[in-house]
């Protein structure tokens, strides 16, 4: 195994208040994350570009690629403003739910910020404030308004989501604000989109088509968190084809769906990720308590060590860094914890499959991983345009970094959530993966391991059209 230390599992990090300076933003880089999640259900875009140039200035200190993701709120229905920031519900009460209120006046009704007169059906349920009041559709009152009866009691606040599992939007998932915040970030240095609530292929279809439109090159992220997206295999496989990437979004895919189904859809789309290229990023809670303790969990520690396992590509940290007390140290316990699972444990291959959409790319990847497996190799490098070949490569699971070379800062940065992947922009040249190995041994970051005088390198390029892969070298550096 390799002595070269790399995070082969990446960190995405959420930024927020707890990081609102240029130097937290900047410690957060330094000490490990990969990527940057810029949560649109929260903040302003003033706030936004600060984030954006703090991000990049401390990627260019690092001299690492950094990822931006922008994620849309998509049509997480919350409520308005509720008298007095508290409204007690009791078992049976009737609630009317109006759209055309933006603050609660009387008892009983209570403002939405999305109109579900036109959506819901009679029966459906709807959950408030993370699942914790459970009601079901009694009635549609008006064009904007509905009923509904509360099963059980408790609260609710100002601008609490609501969950809507059986409810189908027909293909309608983007909002008025997704579409504005999608016009927004086109112009702005974001290399993903994710989307929220995501039901079918579909969505992502209208998504990619609205970013070209705008002439936007970010990559997708679909978050699965939706009874509709996991409710069979096949429509998840959909939605892994039409993405780049998936988010497993355990906490609202827990309230829609079901707490205990999380863990097997968890391990499901990692699979599905990689026998289709794709990034997998597994969400929420990961370090939950370190939003006010110093210190993770022993059920923490198992759930990140267990992701790292299964092989995703990205651990996310969302609340512990976004608002928790301990954001740097939150960073560095996942780290150890990758780094040590990693070195630990191995992954194990995806067996090919000659029918796949993949193949070409698949069959010279795990030729590739499987030599530099036999002949003790330290690196593999990719040479890469879009990115695909790096996908491809990562997706084989390799227990080895792998240097990503490309002409495209976009892909770069795009690469940096993936699997074992660093990314480095040098201008293309027919060998610039080996040439780029050199440079990053005479600097140190790429050390040759004790008891050997060189570095063995696998490297994989694609120079010609077979599938845009189609070279495979050894070289000793
Ligand atoms: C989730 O629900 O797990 C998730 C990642 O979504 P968000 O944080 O945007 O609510």
């Amino acid at each position: 195994m390799s002595k070269i230390l790399f995070k082969r599992t990446k960190i995405l990090a959420t930024i927020g208040p707890a990081v609102s300076s240029e130097e937290q933003v900047r410690e957060l880089i330094m000490e490990g994350v990969n990527g940057c999640r810029l949560n649109f259900s929260h903040g302003d875009n003033e706030t936004r570009d600060k984030h954006i140039e703090w991000i990049r200035k401390a990627a260019q200190e690092k001299g690492r690629s950094v990822a931006i993701v922008q994620d849309l709120q998509g049509p997480k229905i919350r409520l308005g403003l509720v008298k007095d920031n508290h409204y007690d519900i009791a078992e049976g009460d009737e609630i009317i739910l109006d759209a055309s209120i933006k603050e609660q006046e009387q008892d009983g009704i209570l403002p939405v910020q999305y109109n579900l007169a036109q959506k819901v059906k009679i029966g459906e349920p709807i959950y408030m404030f993370d699942g914790k009041i459970r009601t079901h559709v009694a009635e549609i009152v008006s064009d904007t308004a509905i009923k509904v009866v509360a099963e059980n009691k408790g609260f609710v606040m100002n601008n609490k989501g609501l969950n809507l599992p059986e409810t189908d939007f027909g293909g309608d998932i983007l909002t008025p604000k997704d579409l504005a915040d999608i016009e927004f970030g086109a112009t702005r240095d974001f290399d993903y989109v994710a989307l929220s609530f995501i039901q079918r292929a579909d969505d992502i279809h209208k998504l990619r088509e609205i970013l070209r439109s705008h002439n936007s090159d970010a990559k997708i992220i679909a978050k699965i968190e939706t009874k509709k997206a996991v409710e069979s295999d096949e429509a998840l496989e959909e939605i892994v084809k039409a993405s780049d990437a998936i988010m497993v979004a355990r906490g609202d895919m827990a309230v829609e769906a079901g707490a205990e189904i999380v863990p097997i859809i968890q391990r499901k789309l990692v699979t599905m990720c990689r026998e289709h290229s794709k990034v997998c990023i597994v969400a929420t809670q990961t370090m939950g308590s370190m939003v006010d303790n110093p210190e993770p969990t022993r059920a923490e520690v198992s759930d990140v060590a267990n992701a790292v396992i299964q092989g995703a590509d990205v651990v996310m940290l969302s609340d512990e860094t976004a608002v928790g007390k301990y954001p740097l140290e939150t960073v560095r316990a996942m780290k150890k914890v990758i780094l040590y699972t990693q070195n630990n444990s191995t992954i194990q291959p995806i067996p090919y499959d000659p029918q796949s959409d993949n193949r070409k790319y698949d069959a010279i990847t795990k030729a590739a991983a499987r030599m530099a497996e036999t002949i003790d190799a330290d690196v593999i490098i990719c040479q890469t345009a879009s990115g695909a070949t790096a996908n491809a490569m990562a997706a084989q699971r390799p227990n080895l970094p792998i240097i990503s070379v490309t002409g495209d800062v976009r892909v770069a940065n795009q690469l940096s959530l993936a699997y074992a992947n660093s990314a480095f922009v040098r201008p293309y040249s027919e060998d610039f993966g080996l040439e780029l190995a050199k440079e990053l041994k005479d600097s140190g970051y790429l050390q040759v391991p004790k008891g050997k005088k060189e570095l063995v390198a696998v490297i994989v390029a694609g120079n010609r059209d077979f599938c845009g892969t189609d070279t495979i070298k050894v070289r000793q550096i």
